[in-house]
Parts: C-alpha cells; structure tokens; sequence
C-alpha cells in the first residue's frame, strides 16, 4: 500500500540531496572537526559552510547560530539562558497555544516560582496585541511566542511583537520550528533576539536544531561542556546532520516560493473539497495569516482518532490535535484555547503538506475521506439524534 503522507508539520522525509551530503560524513569523514589534524580540519571547514548556509536561509549572520539537538533543546536554551541573563526578574510572557517545548517548560518554572503569564488567543487563534503590550512588565525577563502555530498553521506577529519588547528592554525569543524554511525571514529586518529551529521539519534529520542568538545578546550557555559551538553549546558535533542541515537551509532558500505555491495549491484543493462535500465540517484558524502547508479542519461529531485509524487502513498519515498530543483523548490545548465547540474539538484533523506531495495524493484523499466520516456518523448517537442541523461557523 503507498503511503500519503499529509503529515508535514510531525516530521518531514528527508530530502535526498540532505542525505548524499550527509553520508560521506558517516563512513570515510569521521574526524572530530576540533582536531588538528588536517583529517579533522575538512569536516570542520564544513560545519562552517553548514553555518553559513543556515544563516543565509533566516539573514542572520554566522556567529549567531548555534547547532542544538533539536528544537525542544533551542526553546529550553532561550527561555533558561534569559532567565540567567536576568536573575532579578521573575516573569515569562508566553501564549496558551505554544507547543510543549515551551508550554511545559513555564508550567516547571512555575513550580520554580517564575510568574507566568500565558496569553490567550481569539476563535481564530490571533493573538491580542492590546492585552500582549499591557502584559509587559520590569519583571519580565523574556518573552517567548511561536512564529508558526504547529496545530493550526496561524502565524503570530512576532516581529512587532519583538519591537515591542526591545522598546521596553525585554529579550524576546520565538518559537519558529514551524515557520522555517516555509515563510521568508530576515533576522537582520527584526528585532527578535532568539530563535528556535528544529531540523527535522525541514527535511534534514530529526536530532539536529539550532539556536539563533542575536550578536550581542546577554547569553548564559545551556550545555556547559568543551569549547565547541563557540563556548556556547558543549558537546561534540553532530557532524553529519549539522552538513545535512546546512544543505536543507540552502534547498529551502532556493526552493522556497516554487515550493510554496506548489502546497498552497494543494492544501487550499483539499481544504475546499472537504468542506464542500463534508457537512459540518470547518477550518480552525484563520485562514488570513497562516502557513501555507497546513489545514486543520474539524468534522463535528465523530472521534480525531477513528478518524485516522480509518485513514491508516488506505496509508493516509495526518494528525489529530498534533503528534505530541495524540495518543491522549483530550482535544488539544491549542482548539481548546481557541473555543473550539467540544463536538467540533474532537473530531479535528491536521493535514500538512511538503514538496513531496502529488495532485493524485489529494484526489485520493478527496475520495476516501466523505465515505469515513458518513460511516462515522452513522454510528454517533450525537448525530443520529439529528444535531447535524445544528449550526456550524
Ligand atoms: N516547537 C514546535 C512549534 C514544534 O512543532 C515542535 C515539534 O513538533 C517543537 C518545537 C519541538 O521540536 P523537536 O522535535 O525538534 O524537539
């Protein structure tokens, strides 16, 4: 059976140019790239080139990236490194729809005794701007928002958002694993002083981040080890993800509005059969300000996780809620934040999309899907009872 894999914003096939660039690295190149000798010297003349072409992919400079393990370990960096930065402030501003890598951390510090303060977002997942500036405080040592929502695809403003906290001497850290290499960003145009970036969502392998800190920036390492990464991570090189990394930063600058319109067109495709021939089914989010690949889409009265069973058996891969999350019957804090009906929460599915995906892929779900979610209806006490006349916004 193929495999359709609509399940971009989880994890991403790595990209076959990622891989030959990653392989020599494995087998005859395995020098410690801090040696002196010269056999260890080429591997680190090419962590250096990684580093420059992931520097050019977000227009940052190369003395501002840090390669971490992942995107959870860049979060972890840039909220605790502030927290040292500034020992006399106690508050974190942060929103109720981050992704665990940062929400569960403050839920830890709040244990710790930090003040946090999660805004939260309207039924289309935008955040307040009034309510995030009178958040602001002399306590606050930092403030932490997600580029690119992992569940729903909504961009937050995170650029005035970060002016807003210049203004006011707070460091400002965002969250952009999702973001990456799917919308343009120029580190140079903003005032954002740390960034996340996680590999693994673009098509480079999984164990492989980085950490973006702005030159200048008041920085307390988070691995405190050897001098590697500049004194600022220790730890021995993941060289051969680092190159592969560094040549998916160089394919997605190059790649990257070809690429866009090719998954905008298919995501808006199934996006508008699905809600055409599904009743009561709905988009979450706003469709104004949102990534290209993503859809997350409700369909009132049947269960998320009968849902992709019932896709798996025809090798369709999405998410109910997000990876991290399914696997719990509980509807997803970020649908839940945004009022999502109860009815409609639990029965909402995220496709993402990536350059691998083909036109066929989407008819083929087109297809499939309005017969499961019929049978599933068919079996919903809810929806037997006639509650399918009820309104859906
Ligand atoms: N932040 C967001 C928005 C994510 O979507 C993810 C992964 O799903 C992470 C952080 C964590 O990244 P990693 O899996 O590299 O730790």
């Amino acid at each position: 059976m193929k495999t359709i894999y609509l399940d971009n914003n989880a994890t991403t096939q790595v990209a076959e140019e990622v891989l030959d660039a990653m392989l020599p690295y494995f087998r005859d190149l395995y020098g410690n790239p801090s040696s002196m000798h010269t056999f260890g010297g080429q591997v680190g003349r090419k962590i250096r080139e990684a580093r420059e072409q992931a520097a050019a992919l977000i227009g940052a400079g190369p003395e501002e990236i840090i390669f971490t393990s992942c995107g959870t370990e860049s979060d972890n960096a840039a909220i605790r490194s502030a927290l040292a930065a500034h020992p006399d402030r106690r508050h974190v501003l942060t929103s109720r729809v981050e992704h665990p890598a940062v929400k569960s951390l403050c839920d830890h510090l709040s244990r710790q005794g930090y003040r946090i303060t999660e805004l939260p977002v309207d039924k289309d997942g935008i955040l307040d701007m009034t309510q995030y500036e009178r958040a602001l405080t002399p306590d606050t040592a930092v403030v932490s928002l997600m580029w690119a929502n992992n569940e729903t695809g909504v961009l937050f403003p995170v650029e005035k958002a970060a002016e807003l906290a210049k203004e006011r001497g707070i460091l400002f850290h965002t969250d952009a694993v999702q973001a990456v290499g799917k919308i343009p960003i120029n580190m140079k145009a903003t005032s954002i002083d740390m960034l996340s970036i996680s590999g693994h969502k673009l098509h480079a392998p999984k164990g492989i981040g980085i950490f973006y800190v702005r030159k200048g920036t008041r920085f307390s390492p988070f691995l405190i080890g050897g001098h590697q990464e500049n004194g600022r991570r220790g730890g021995t090189e993941n060289t051969p993800s680092i190159i592969g990394l560094g040549k998916a930063c160089e394919l997605a600058a190059r790649n990257m509005d070809a690429e866009n319109r090719m998954v905008l067109r298919l995501r808006d495709k199934l996006e508008a059969e699905i809600l055409t021939r599904i009743p009561n089914s709905r988009v979450n989010g706003t469709r104004l300000y949102r990534l290209p690949n993503t859809t997350n889409i409700s369909f009132e009265f049947v269960e998320g996780e009968a849902i992709l069973l019932l896709m798996d058996d025809y090798g369709i891969c999405a998410s109910s809620g997000s990876a991290c999350t399914s696997g719990s019957l509980q509807p997803s804090h970020v649908l839940r934040a945004m009022g999502v009906p109860f009815t409609m929460a639990h029965g909402s599915i995220r496709f993402s999309f990536s350059i691998y995906n083909t036109e066929d892929e989407v008819d083929f779900v087109i297809e499939k899907l309005p017969p499961i979610i019929e049978r599933l209806r068919s079996m919903s006490p809810y929806w037997n009872a006639g509650d399918q006349v009820c309104s859906v916004q």
